[in-house]
């Protein structure tokens, strides 16, 4: 069977590694479609055959994975959609796009499937220390992160906020925080160097984190995870 990747970004390229050092396909068996040549490096360097048309790669591959980014699933199924026989299979990992709209785009009696890869695919090195330090941080790290919002919670009611509010203020808090270290690229460090000014508040509080070993107990729970998930491998 061949593959081919519409959209060769992050998870198609890590999705193909992972094939070709699983052996699940072979890259002769495997295409990729994008409008960026640098992208598509990556997978010519592979053996990955690669092209800019997505209709090239559609009449060529008999399963097609869509690729890109969720907001451009649509159009790209408009483009597609005349040349998809229903010999094919059509998967999608886009996150969020319904499979009612991947079906309702494409010609009835398509075989259609949604995939959701997680975030270790990623870092699909064929190392299980990478594997399992992905387990210590962002598998067990929604426990964390949960367990800060309820803090930032517990110091707001002590100071005198509602319950209610004070959840939503700590939740809506490190949501902005972490979509501005993933939408300005800038290290975290930098980020809370700027929200600390001189003598003020923030460092104040900044001073009674740092006393409490914050930084060094959130890497310890990383670390602990990390090795609990290896012991158990
Ligand atoms: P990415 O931005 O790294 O890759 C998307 C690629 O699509 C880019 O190289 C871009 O040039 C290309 N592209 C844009 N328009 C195109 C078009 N019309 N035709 C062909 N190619 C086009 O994004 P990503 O992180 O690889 O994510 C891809 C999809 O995977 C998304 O829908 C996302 O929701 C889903 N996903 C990502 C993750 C993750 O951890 N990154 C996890 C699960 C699912």
């Amino acid at each position: 069977m061949s593959v081919g990747f519409i959209g060769a970004g992050r998870m198609a390229q890590a999705l193909s590694r992972g094939f070709i050092s699983k052996g699940i396909v072979k890259p002769q068996k495997m295409m990729a479609s994008d409008q960026s040549e640098s992208i598509l490096d990556f997978m010519k360097k592979q053996g990955v055959s690669t092209t800019n048309c997505n209709i090239e790669l559609v009449e060529r591959c008999d399963l097609v994975v869509m690729a890109v980014k969720p907001h451009l699933v649509a159009d790209v199924l408009q483009e597609i959609s005349d040349f998809f026989t229903t010999d094919k299979m059509f998967v999608s990992i886009a996150a969020g796009v319904p499979l009612e709209v991947l079906e309702t785009n494409l010609p009835e009696e398509t075989r259609v499937l949604r995939a959701m890869p997680n975030t270790a695919c990623l870092v699909h090195a064929g190392t299980e220390d990478q594997l399992d330090a992905v387990t210590g941080l962002s598998g067990s790290g929604p426990a964390y992160a949960f367990a800060t919002i309820e803090s930032l919670a517990d110091g707001g009611v002590k100071m005198g906020l509602p319950r209610d509010m004070a959840t939503k203020l700590a939740a809506q808090t490190l949501f902005g925080a972490a979509k501005m270290v993933l939408e300005s690229g800038k290290h975290p460090g930098q980020l809370k160097d700027e929200v600390c000014s001189p003598g003020g508040t923030t460092i104040t509080a900044m001073h009674e984190l740092e006393r409490g070993g914050f930084r060094g107990t959130i890497m310890d729970a990383v670390e602990a995870s990390a090795l609990k998930a290896k012991e158990m491998g």
